[in-house]
């Protein structure tokens, strides 16, 4: 057999030191650009990784140099004993960091023994303050809950917190610069996500993302001057820029005006234990069967070796090759 690398790194150099881990596909509300209303097929529960699967592979990844994790979901505070895998995951020598990605429903309830539990970095998913529009949005009435979350979390000594707001066009301009408000007050970076067509439903068009340009035109004009500050980490995928009165600072993923494919440093599992090289992917390899079916450490090394190795140069979102994976997001984890 040949020697195993000490580092994932792929046909362009891009190495590899970033993973999200899906811990369910399930969510207690509906954002469209993600979930349809009714009828979601969620993953059977005996086809999900358990907490002790999901630490042997990311042992595994972080032997192979990984050293960022992010728990991800659907929404992942709706799985039972969260603080138990964030222990897990934070005693593995080697992880520097540990970040959580929730909607922020249950994150009141929750914030101490996750931050007890090793827990320090929060993006918590917000698009609007406003009631109304949030359950257009989510089809559930639970903003004063994210409300509350968020509170707590910043109570509970969470930092940084960020927010992650989606930027549909046609549906939340009237939230740029309150959520960019919010931010400023609360000493928390919202970041504005372009729509990605990712979303169950098949609703994602070009002219339904609201672009970062736009989205930095209207901050300015709302709020005042932004100046962009070089990220200390460039394989960062947000652009990030500071306002110019000094208080706070917003990002943006523009996966669709602004692609950071050459930068990439990331692999994701699913919830069912599919790997993954790309939230685009259109093939995913199966780390379950090796991890339930007897399968060494050397062989699953070997695997995530391969499937980093073989990593497409990027998506393809801006030519009209592009092909939506068939997972949507809720079930890959964002
Ligand atoms: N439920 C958690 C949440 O909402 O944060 C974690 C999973 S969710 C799939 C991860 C992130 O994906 C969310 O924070 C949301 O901002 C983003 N997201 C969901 N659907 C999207 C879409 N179609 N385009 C861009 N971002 C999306
Ligand atoms: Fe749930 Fe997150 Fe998808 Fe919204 S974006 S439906 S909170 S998984």
């Amino acid at each position: 057999m040949h020697a195993l690398p000490s580092q994932l790194v792929d046909g362009l150099g891009r190495v590899h030191d970033n993973l999200r881990i899906s811990i369910t596909d399930r969510c207690n509300i509906r954002c469209s650009y993600c979930m349809p209303e009714k009828g979601v097929q969620f993953i059977d529960r005996s086809e999900v990784l358990s907490y002790e699967e999901i630490e042997r592979f990311a042992r595994v990844a972080v032997s192979l140099g990984v050293n960022k994790l992010r728990i991800t979901g659907g929404e992942p505070l709706v799985r039972k004993d969260l603080p138990v895998l964030v222990e897990k995951l934070a005693a593995i020598e080697g992880v520097k960091d540990i970040a959580l990605t929730t909607n922020g429903v249950l994150l009141a309830g929750q914030a101490r023994a996750l931050y007890d539990a090793g827990l320090r970095r929060l993006n918590v998913h917000l698009d609007t303050l406003d009631r109304q529009r949030f359950f257009e949005i989510t089809r559930r009435d639970e903003l004063h809950h994210v409300l509350e979350g968020i509170d707590t979390a910043l109570a509970c000594g969470f930092g940084p917190i960020k927010i992650n707001a989606v930027a549909v066009k046609n549906l939340v301009e009237p939230d740029i610069v309150p959520m960019a408000r919010f931010g400023r007050e609360h000493g928390i970076e919202v970041r504005y996500i372009e729509f990605m067509p990712l979303d169950a439903q098949g609703l994602w068009d070009r002219g339904r993302v609201l672009l970062a340009d736009d989205i930095l035109r209207m901050l300015e004009e709302g709020i005042g001057p932004l100046t962009a500050v070089p990220d200390p980490d460039p394989r960062a995928p947000a652009l990030e820029y500071r306002f110019a009165d000094g208080n706070g600072s917003v990002g943006f993923i523009a996966s669709v005006s602004r692609p950071f494919c050459l930068n990439c440093n990331r692999i994701r599992i699913t919830s069912d234990g599919m790997l993954r090289y790309c939230i685009f992917a259109l093939e995913e390899t199966d780390v379950k069967s090796l991890l339930r079916g007897g399968g060494s450490d050397d062989q699953i090394r070997e695997l995530v070796a391969r499937v980093v190795s073989a990593k497409w140069l990027g998506h393809e979102i801006n030519t009209a090759k592009f092909v939506a994976p068939p997972r949507p997001m809720y079930s890959i984890g964002g």
